[in-house]
């Protein structure tokens, strides 16, 4: 079998179809003459040409080998029809990327050049090679270069062959080498006209082009050499037996075609099987897709035209690995919006025979149109059409499968950021109450991280003081499966919080399957709470106490008041004056406290004035009028500067305190006395004294030691509180130093005056 190596690529596309006005014509000759491509296959068309003139001058009419009876003018129309034949008996083999085509054309002009004188056979040769890119509508530049080519190539074996000459009737060995040398040389030239092409499509050297393929192109020109020369050797001597010379050649091409097919169909399922891993993995879906069924249909072109868009993306036989974006061509025209597979032949571009066209669509939903652009002459099969479909189904499967994956990503990342950003504590908990989700909300609020949480049963986690209901974990059910339950926890740094889970359960038959609790925390509220209603039972409790005496002794007077004696009815007034006065300062102290808040700087109405910080004690420890205050003073004044009235306050709560909080015998020493920079009055008991945590918070508002000394002690916990503030606003301060048990010393300091 002859062969030629051919390939597609080396038909430059398709150019610009219409016919030039003939005032342009010129015009527009210079400039597809600029297009490098055209350039060469002019060139080519030339060599081909001198060539051809250099035959007829050189070789004129002379045969190679006479003896043939059948006269000329019958021998050459059906060696012309032989040589068509024989082009068009193409077998195209897949080799790497790029496609073989071999044909008998060699071999046929291998029997021209021997039977026929040398004009004839550069007749038979370029009628039977345009005949065939008539029957195969090749594109004009395709069957141009291929005239060039071949004109050039056999004028060469035909000059080679002419001047070794020959015997009449008998293939000696002179012309056995000259056909041999000649279809070298043919080779030669038809490959090095195919580099110059080949390498400027590909971008790469022509010599390289050369390379890749000589040793390929010499096997061939042997296999030319060889069914050229034995075709026309029996045609000489056996012409009968000529049909069963075809019959190998056409045994050997049938066997090539089969054998292609099949390389042609493990190639595909190869790139089929890759397209469904690609379809699978949901990634770059569209561009995988193209690249791998252009190349298992071997297309000359796929692309897919996205629903609404007018930019396609697409891929070539040239540029195999490259998917392009760009504009849509026209001949796709209104074949974009069909709803089933369809083949256009007509309406189509110079150079695009066959098209088919499928629709990207699943489940009732479009995403484009797909197009394939046939690589051979002939239609595709009506399987290979179902298949494309079947494949540009499984596309938009494909991508209806990564837009749903897309929106549930998106809809988890919404959520995620919901649980993950809550100020709330979110909980799922499977049906085994183990821990499914822990939020870092929920994070913060037990002080467990969630790689600790997670797995873990529920009821270890919120270590639930024993007398609570064990239900309020858990309090859902079939019946109820939302349901909020209040509890308090002990956290693992040992403070308890007080917190409120709210569920949200689902059941199946056999219990529950899921339970979402979002967790809040109350205990801030809950002390509040809890604090506003001690304040409350403090405050009446307060008010009560200096209450009782006055309402007694008012009632007293009025029913008996007249009858008693001006002494008792002193007495009286003097003690309901005296409890009217501690009410007084009771609500004074709490209008005064309730206008500030904890750690707040007060911006109190004291006024400065230098005060004698030993009379004003002596005013204090007169008032309070008890025996166990002792007081050590010097002997000069030590003017403070203060507010008189407030100093006053300040130091009857220090005194009053320590007198309240130690024992009925136990004295209170109060100390005045000034350095250079300040003067102070310490008041120290010999009481319970104040346990060491709690030494800063007895100047919080409302802050009691829970005691209980305190149980049995009447007071509003505002009034160190407010004595701090008062010492704070009037330039000193209050300090303490106690030891539980033994005593307390209080110290209130204050500037000099200056
Ligand atoms: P209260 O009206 O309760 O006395 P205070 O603000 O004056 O309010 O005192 C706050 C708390 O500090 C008291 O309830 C008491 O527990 C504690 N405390 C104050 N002074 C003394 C003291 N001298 N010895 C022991 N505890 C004291």
């Amino acid at each position: 079998m002859s062969a030629s190596a051919q390939r597609d690529e080396a038909a430059p596309g398709p150019r610009a179809v219409g016919r030039p006005a003939p005032t342009r014509a010129a015009a527009a000759l210079r400039a597809r003459l600029r297009d490098p491509i055209l350039r060469r296959v002019a060139a080519v068309g030339l060599l081909g040409a001198i060539l051809a003139a250099l035959v007829v001058a050189l070789a004129g009419d002379r045969e190679v080998l006479h003896g043939i009876t059948v006269p000329t003018a019958v021998l050459l129309p059906g060696l012309a029809l032989l040589t068509c034949l024989a082009e068009i008996t193409v077998v195209r083999l897949r080799h790497g990327e790029a496609v073989e085509e071999l044909s008998l054309y060699e071999a046929a002009l291998v029997i021209d050049v021997l039977l026929l004188p040398p004009r004839e056979a550069l007749l038979a040769a370029a009628a039977g090679l345009v005949a065939a890119s008539v029957v195969q509508r090749r594109p004009m530049v395709k069957a141009a270069f291929n005239l060039g080519t071949y004109t050039a190539a056999v004028s060469v074996l035909i000059l080679i062959v002419h001047l070794a000459g020959g015997s009449p009737g008998t293939v000696t060995p002179r012309v056995l080498v000259a056909v041999v040398a000649g279809t070298f040389a043919f080779t030669a030239v038809n490959l090095c006209c195919l580099a110059q092409v080949l390498g400027l499509i590909n971008g790469r050297p022509p010599w390289t082009v050369v390379r890749a393929e000589a040793r390929l192109s010499a096997y061939m020109a042997l296999g030319t050499v060889a069914t050229g020369l034995t075709t026309t050797v029996i045609a000489l001597h056996a012409p009968l037996l000529l049909p069963f010379m075809a019959m190998p050649a056409l045994a050997v091409t049938y066997a090539y075609r089969a054998a292609a097919r099949e390389a042609d169909e493990r190639a595909r399922s190869a790139c089929l099987l890759r397209l469904s891993h690609a379809l699978a993995e949901r990634e770059d879906v569209e561009r995988r897709f193209l690249l791998l069924v252009r190349e298992a249909f071997d297309a000359e072109l796929a692309l897919i035209l996205p629903e609404g868009q007018d930019e396609a993306l697409s891929v070539t036989a040239a540029e195999p690995a490259v998917v392009r974006r760009g504009a849509a061509p026209s001949w796709l025209g209104a074949a974009r919006d069909i709803d089933g597979p369809a083949q256009l032949s007509e309406h189509v571009e110079p150079g695009v025979r066959h098209v088919v066209v499928v629709p990207v669509a699943a489940g009732g939903r479009r995403f484009g149109t797909a197009a394939f652009v046939s690589r051979t002459r002939s239609r595709m099969s009506t399987g290979d059409v179902t298949l494309l479909a079947s494949l540009a189904n499984a596309l938009a499967v494909s991508l209806r499968g990564a837009q749903h994956l897309d929106r549930l990503v998106e809809e988890t990342s919404k959520l995620q950021a919901v649980v993950e950003q809550s100020a709330e504590g979110i909980m799922v908990v499977d049906g085994d109450a183990l821990v499914q989700m822990w939020n870092p909300a929920l994070e913060a609020l037990t002080r467990v991280p969630a790689a600790e949480a997670l797995g873990r049963p529920m009821a270890q986690l919120f270590d639930v003081s024993a007398q609570q209901d064990s239900g309020s974990l858990m309090p859902v059910s079939p019946g109820t499966p939302r349901a909020a339950a209040e509890l308090t926890i002990q956290r693992p740094d040992g403070e308890q919080r007080r917190i409120r889970m709210a569920h949200s359960a689902s059941f199946a038959a056999d219990g529950l399957t899921r339970d979402v609790i979002v967790i809040s925390d109350l205990t801030r509220e809950y002390r509040t709470e809890r604090l506003k209603s001690d304040f409350i039972a403090m405050v009446s409790h307060e008010l009560r106490t200096p209450l009782t005496p006055i309402v007694g002794y008012v009632d007293l007077l009025r029913k008996r008041g007249d009858r008693m004696t001006p002494q008792k009815r002193s007495e009286a007034l003097e003690l309901i004056g005296d409890r009217a006065a501690h009410l007084s300062r009771l609500v004074e102290d709490l209008l005064l406290a309730s206008r500030f808040g904890d750690g707040e700087e007060i911006a109190l109405d004291v006024s400065g004035a230098s005060h004698d910080l030993r009379a004003l004690v002596a005013q204090v420890v007169q008032d309070l009028g008890s025996p166990r205050v002792v007081v050590t003073a010097p002997d000069v004044p030590v003017p403070a500067y203060c507010d008189g009235g407030r100093t006053l306050q300040v130091l009857a709560n220090l005194i009053g305190n320590g007198l309240k909080y130690s024992a009925e015998d136990a004295t209170v020493e109060v100390t005045v006395r000034a350095t250079e920079q300040a003067v102070y009055v310490d008041v120290r008991d010999h009481g319970r004294g104040i346990p060491a945590d709690a030494l800063e918070r007895v100047f919080e508002k409302f802050y009691r030691v829970e005691d209980p000394m305190t149980m049995s002690t009447s007071g509003t916990g505002i009034g160190l509180f407010l004595a701090r503030r008062l010492a704070r606003a009037m330039g000193g301060d209050v300090t303490v130093v106690s030891t539980l048990d033994v005593g307390s010393a209080f110290t209130l300091s204050l500037g000099r005056p200056y």
